[in-house]
């Protein structure tokens, strides 16, 4: 997908079908792998001679962060994430411990029953939990020319970060179309969430390109209208 100068390619991958983006100004060489939850394979292909310049995590739960030590690692790239998401992936693998998967939330029971627990590959190095580098609000990551902005979005989990560039946002697990994320884990809070969500509707134009953790696009425009309902509803 090209969106005006921003070439951005899109892979799902793992068993939550999580998109992983890698963003790049078109025409640079300079790239910015977000979320490689799983799958590092693919994510090292489409990639192919780019020069990555980070790999940025938007939070820590395992269908976000379970490729990021083999794609970091062989491309020689910082990890940059939020302090906070350093304590979500220890409770990410306090669970894995104790049960023998992690909590996959309302797709935990589905997965279960399908056989298939979600679980790290054995055959993949698994994140030792430190970021090369802390990014907190307001912080930008800089792509060649291009620069990308981070914004504090917890709620989802405590450090969540989006990721705002030239018109386009991607919000991890923060902004979906027709709500925010689930907000079932331990570290996870529906109030705060509500309070990123109305500040991502309420500073970004109509027309801003949401590109959420998981499944389909939406705008700005589109979900501001609902944020009452939402939060009325209370999920
Ligand atoms: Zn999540
Ligand atoms: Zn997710």
């Amino acid at each position: 997908m090209s969106t005006e100068d921003l070439t951005l390619s899109r892979l799902v991958v793992g068993a939550l079908e999580t998109n992983c983006w890698i963003l790049r100004e078109t025409g640079s060489n300079h790239a910015l792998v977000i979320d490689p939850g799983d799958e590092p394979d693919r994510v090292l292909d489409a990639v192919g001679d780019l020069t990555v310049v980070a790999v940025a995590v938007t939070h820590a739960h395992f269908d976000h962060v379970l490729g990021l030590a083999e794609v970091a690692g062989r491309l020689g790239a910082p990890i940059i994430g939020h302090p906070a998401e350093e304590a979500v992936w220890r409770n990410e693998l306090t669970d894995l411990r104790t049960r023998g998967y992690f909590d996959a939330g309302t797709a935990t029971e589905t997965l279960l029953a399908e056989g298939r627990p979600p679980r790290p590959d054995p055959a993949l190095p698994l994140w030792q939990g430190h970021f090369d580098q802390h990014v907190s609000d307001g912080d930008t990551i800089a792509l060649g020319e291009l620069r990308v902005r981070v914004l504090h979005a917890p709620g989802h989990t405590p450090g969540g970060i989006c990721l705002a560039v030239r018109g386009q946002l991607f919000t991890g697990d923060t902004l979906f179309p027709g709500g925010p994320g689930l907000t079932g884990w331990p570290l996870s809070d529906f109030d705060t969430i509500m309070i990123s969500v109305r500040r991502l509707l309420g500073e970004f134009p109509a027309d801003t390109v949401v590109h959420p953790g998981h499944g389909s696009d939406t705008t700005v425009g589109r979900e501001s209208p609902h944020v009452e309902e939402w939060q009325s509803r209370g999920w």
